[in-house]
């Protein structure tokens, strides 16, 4: 097949929408599947992906289709639908010519078919409109193809509207992808210019990289050479995911497809996203390409083993995990509340969670995470610039050079989709979370568009949670980094009986700490034991007691037996047990079991 007859594409589309079910039934189609093929969504590949209905690691599939008797080599990359991955998204779309535009006939436009078009917008794709799920009664398809027409300039006419459950109109797609999306350029007798995209690791092969070929062709055996890293390889083997990988004996100038060397690539951390690789003869002809940003993590959390013994157990598999995700940072951190663990750093809180839940359904890991927490950044005084990931290692609210430093904190831009009627609730709530309202957008009446800033650390804060209850489940949310503002910051920590409890302490904006003080009080009272002493329960910002319980000793009621006239033998024994109570008292923050701390955490 000569490079006019290749298409490269992706689906842009909200979570929902049918992206998995339109795959499957172009896989189908084409013979790439059979119909009958139990083993659906394809391109789900992991678990928690398929449970979850996201897709978080970029996938292809080629597929092969016959259009007015020619063939025609099509590659479907799919792309994560969800904006923690934003980095993914738009690698993916660096090796596409253009993007299916998929809305739900129901639905209609929502916030990541928003953001993922601007996105595809920017990268100059061609797009093809789809409208999906027109089986449905509540489908409103004159409605979505003036949402198309209205916000994304797109041409109703161009629009193809189909069924992915029933496969009703979905034959008429890839004719659409072959006359609309145009085919890669590449020269496949220039030296060879490789785009890295994606890369996972395999047991057996190393480190596995998903590539796009711009120029020349490769094949086994060449001697390449990663211009970003300058390492030095010998290819083992190069193919395609048909759907499955398959071996091929080259791939040229406009493919996409995978390669592994041999000996394998060991580390992950080779594998730079967005690097470029030519042969080795080639080293000093070909230009790189300038290389993605390396997202950076927003969201940090400790994690610790709920059992010590554990340990090493736990450390294998998080960095198992690690080797597939390079997006997770990892440093080891010690608790004396919880003992050794790790604090992980993610790119959004739902990153966070997928990483929790990967820990847990494949190594079986049991793992306590602390509450995410969002960096800080301080301009000192003279003029540096310091962030904090860790909130405690931020500094006291008694510490005098806070005075004359300025403190910032990370905002994000959110878009948020819902019907009208819940317009006034979702406002009640961006504000009751410092949000600063940027845009509010009709659409048709019965849909509003609501663009908010708020402060990363309230998005962590379960904000998502409390959008879906505040709006019955209907709202959509999207987000993308909008950068440091100044704001009022303090670190606000637990005591227990004076002492600081490291694993509780967080920097939050002063209008926060006492509703984040009371709150963690009362939780952490209700998980620990009454003792032989006193126990106070504090939250603090430096001197600042913001909110305090305490839980009452037992008392022994060493008086029971006496005669109320022997004074003196009572002030004795009433001396007595208060001094074994001070005893107890000096000891008190390692009586508290750590299972009270587990259980405050894992709320
Ligand atoms: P994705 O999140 O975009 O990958 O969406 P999925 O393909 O997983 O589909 C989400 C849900 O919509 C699933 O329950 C599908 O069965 C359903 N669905 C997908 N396409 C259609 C369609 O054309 N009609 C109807 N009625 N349901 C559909
Ligand atoms: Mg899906």
């Amino acid at each position: 097949v000569p490079i006019e007859r290749y298409r490269n594409f992706c689906i842009v589309a909200h979570i929902d929408h049918g992206k998995s079910t339109l795959s499957d039934r172009l896989l189908e189609l084409t013979g790439t599947i059979s119909a009958s093929d139990s083993n659906k969504q394809i391109l789900d590949k992991l678990d928690v992906e398929r449970e979850r209905g996201i897709t978080v690691k970029a996938q292809t599939c080629t597929m092969l289709y016959n259009h007015r008797g020619e063939d025609y080599l099509i590659h479907l990359v799919d792309t994560p639908g969800h904006v923690d991955f934003r980095a993914e998204v738009t690698r993916s779309y660096a090796s596409c010519g253009g993007a299916l535009l998929l809305v739900d006939a129901s639905q209609g436009i929502q916030a990541q078919t928003a953001s993922n078009f601007h996105l595809a917008f920017a990268q100059d794709l061609a797009l093809v409109p789809v409208i999906n799920k027109i089986d449905m009664v509540s489908a409103d398809v004159p409605r979505v193809l003036e949402q198309i027409e209205t916000s994304f300039e797109l041409d109703p006419k161009d629009a193809v509207l189909v069924s992915a459950k029933t496969g009703k109109g979905v034959d008429r797609i890839l004719p659409a992808v072959i006359e609309k999306i145009p085919n890669p350029v590449g020269d496949e007798k220039k030296p060879l210019k490789m785009l890295l995209v994606d890369s996972w690791y395999d047991n057996f092969r190393g480190v596995v990289l998903l590539v796009r070929v711009f120029d020349g062709i490769i094949r086994a055996g060449d001697n390449v050479v990663s211009l970003g890293t300058g390492m030095k390889y010998t290819v083992g083997q190069v193919g395609i995911q048909y759907p499955d990988a398959t071996p091929q004996s080259v791939l040229r100038a406009g493919q996409v497809g995978y390669v592994f060397f041999n000996p394998g690539m060991k580390k992950i951390q080779d594998a730079k996203l967005g690097d470029t690789f030519t042969t080795i003869q080639d080293e000093d002809a070909v230009e790189p390409y300038p290389g993605f940003e390396e997202p950076k993590p927003m969201v940090f959390v400790a994690a610790f083993p709920t059992d010590q013994s554990d340990y090493s157990k736990v450390a294998d598999s998080i960095s198992q995990l690690v080797l597939n995700d390079r997006s997770v940072t990892l440093q080891k951190a010690f608790s004396e509340a919880l003992g050794s663990g790790w604090r992980l750093g993610f790119l959004g809180s739902l990153h966070c969670s997928v990483f929790q839940d990967r820990l847990k359904q494949e190594h079986g890991g049991d793992v306590i995470l602390t509450e995410p927490t969002v960096p800080t950044k301080i301009i000192w005084a003279d003029g540096s610039e310091e962030v904090v990931q860790n909130p405690m290692q931020f500094p006291d609210a008694s510490d005098q050079r806070l005075r004359s430093a300025q403190l910032f904190e990370p905002f994000v831009r959110a878009t948020i989709t819902m019907p009208e009627e819940y317009l006034g609730r979702v406002i009640e709530l961006c504000e009751a979370n410092r949000g600063e309202q940027k845009k509010l957008d009709f659409f048709h009446s019965t849909q509003v568009i609501l663009i908010y800033d708020l402060p990363a650390a309230q998005l962590v804060d379960d904000f998502f949670g409390k959008l879906k209850g505040a709006t019955k489940g209907y709202a959509t949310l999207d987000y993308e980094d909008a950068g440091w503002r100044e704001g009022k910051l303090v670190k606000l920590q637990l005591l227990v009986n004076k002492q600081p409890v490291d694993a509780i302490c967080r920097v939050v904006h002063t209008s926060q700490v006492d509703r984040l003080g009371r709150q963690w009080v009362s939780k952490f009272k209700e998980h620990v034991q009454r003792q032989m002493f006193e126990i106070i329960i504090q939250a603090a910002t430096g001197n600042r007691i913001v909110a305090r319980e305490t839980i009452k000793a037992f008392r022994k009621d060493v008086l029971a037996k006496l005669h109320a006239a022997d004074i003196t033998r009572r002030r004795k024994l009433l001396e007595k047990q208060k001094e074994g109570r001070k005893r107890l008292r000096s000891i008190g923050n390692v009586v508290i079991e750590q299972a009270a701390f587990q259980k405050f955490l894992s709320k």
